[in-house]
């Protein structure tokens, strides 16, 4: 086993995981801001911390994990007050969306799901003790915090604080540019929108309280780790050092982990440029889950992650490969007693595969080590150089990967049925279709007959009968 390697956006360096109490980690995820459809981006970051989650599990630490749900947000209170409704009733749909996202991409449940509305008398509580420790100032039925106050400001984005303006103070939680401002803590209501009465006066909470309070009510004052995507570090993860720094004197966070963005076709991805993803417009084109959570965790996540349909192609064929080599290790009969080597050859592959990971979770590195075994493990089958003996250590090594990348296991028809998709054919294409026929003649020309009935069997779930002429054709029809 090797030491764990995290980059720590706060030092800038990457850096042994060493957990405030050892064995166990605590550590915080910005959930989603539920007033719409999450997209892909926001799934590349939230695979990002399944991936940590799962990698630390495995490894034998005791996590506990808390994800929010950001539904107290201006553009939340202002849609529901557009369309007459509470916020709870506003935000339902994308909440229960976006769970049955998390279970489609076999992205793990943290030990607690919270939500921002449940949490406001903590918010509270958190904006009374800035409040006593002069950190607070009012105006116009608000309270700010004064950034100048706080010398450590800075420090995690290392925004430049040359330039700031005393007591130039926003509203916006989600201010763009790289400038520090005084930051709403708590909101004064808005005509015809919703507010909560406290003893800090009516009106709701700002963003960035919200996190800094319900991280620290589950995971205690300094958290292990805390994670989100690259464009929260500036300007909400410095606030909540900001605040929580302020209010408890303590060191708030010690490993900072932000995921890199998606690109689309090496664009942002924006409405206006027709390239705007969420799961279920892919899913509606024919792709699987299992693919699209493979393509997301391929790219080690500190490096942008350009998302391409050649891409996502390729993680299917590649998830194919793995469930094919699995299938083939389960139901092939090897000759008996163990290949010369081959227990060290396999010990090597996972051995490189947890060097990767516990190198800064470099997922490219680990699947590297996985592939490679494959190919080998292949070639040596098919020579006849490949043993019964050696069968129980590799597929161990094949679940050890599952249990952090988790694509082996075939739920892709049951997770898009639950989605709506039809019986769960997910619109098959005559092109996949064609390819994957192409992929069973090509296993039954290498007489791999565990491979070629698998795709005969995932064709034949999602509805299409094979079958074989005199000639050595195939012919192929819909149900
Ligand atoms: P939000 O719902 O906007 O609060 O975002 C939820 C998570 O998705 C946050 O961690 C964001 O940083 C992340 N995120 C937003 N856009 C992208 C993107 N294009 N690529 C990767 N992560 C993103
Ligand atoms: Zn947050």
């Amino acid at each position: 086993m090797h030491e764990i390697q995290l980059h720590n956006t706060l030092s800038g360096k990457v850096e042994p995981l060493l957990p405030l109490k050892p064995g166990q980690v605590g550590m915080y995820t910005c959930g989603p801001t539920v007033y719409d459809y999450a997209h892909i981006g926001n799934y590349r970051t939230f695979v990002f911390q399944d991936i940590l989650r799962r990698f630390l599990k495995w490894r034998g630490l005791k996590l506990n994990h808390v994800m929010n749900l950001t539904d107290v947000d201006d553009r939340i209170i202002t849609n529901a007050a557009a369309a007459g409704v509470g916020i709870r009733e506003y935000t339902e749909k994308y909440v229960q969306a976006f769970f049955a996202d998390c279970k489609t991409l076999n992205i793990e449940a943290p030990e607690h799901w919270i939500r921002a509305t449940d949490h406001i008398n903590d918010m509270v509580a958190l904006i009374q003790k800035l409040q006593q420790n002069t950190y607070t100032y009012p105006s116009e039925g608000s309270l700010y915090y004064r950034i100048a106050k706080f010398k450590d400001y800075g420090k995690l984005s290392k925004v430049d604080l040359s330039g700031i303006q005393a007591g130039a103070r926003v509203d916006n939680d989600r201010y763009e540019k790289e400038s520090a401002r005084d930051f709403a803590l708590w909101k004064a209501p808005k005509p015809g929108e919703h507010f909560w009465e406290t003893p800090i006066g009516a009106g709701r909470p700002g963003w960035h309280i919200e996190c800094s309070a319900m991280a620290m009510k589950y995971l205690g004052e300094t958290l292990d780790i805390h994670t989100g995507g690259i464009d929260l570090a500036f300007p909400h993860h410095e606030n909540e050092i900001a605040q929580s720094e302020a209010a408890t004197g303590k060191p708030f966070v010690r490993y900072w982990l932000h995921a890199e963005h998606l690109l689309v076709e090496g664009e942002k991805m924006s409405k206006s440029l027709g390239n705007f993803f969420t799961l279920r417009d892919l899913f509606a084109k024919g792709y699987k889950p299992s693919a699209l959570r493979f393509a997301l965790a391929s790219v080690p996540y500190r490096r942008q992650l350009n998302f391409t349909f050649d891409g996502l192609q390729q993680a299917t064929s590649s998830v194919e490969r793995l469930r094919n080599f699995a299938a083939r290790l389960k139901s092939e009969k090897f000759p008996v007693g163990n290949q010369r080597g081959m227990a060290e050859r396999i010990a090597q592959a996972a051995n490189d595969y947890d060097a990767g990971l516990s190198d800064d979770l470099n997922t490219a590195r680990a699947l590297a080590a996985m592939f490679d075994f494959v190919r080998e493990a292949n070639i040596a089958m098919d020579k006849g150089e490949f043993r019964q003996g050696d069968v129980a250590a590799a597929l161990e090594f094949l679940e050890s990967f599952d249990k952090v990348f988790a694509v082996l296991q075939d739920t892709d028809g049951e997770r898009l049925k639950e989605l709506g998709f039809g019986s769960g054919e997910g619109g098959v294409d005559d092109a996949e279709i064609e390819k994957l026929v192409g992929e069973r003649q090509a296993a039954r020309a290498r007489r791999d007959f565990a491979a070629s009935d698998r795709i005969r069997k995932e064709l034949a779930d999602r509805g299409i009968i094979l079958e074989d002429t005199k000639d050595g054709k195939v012919r192929w029809k819909r149900k």
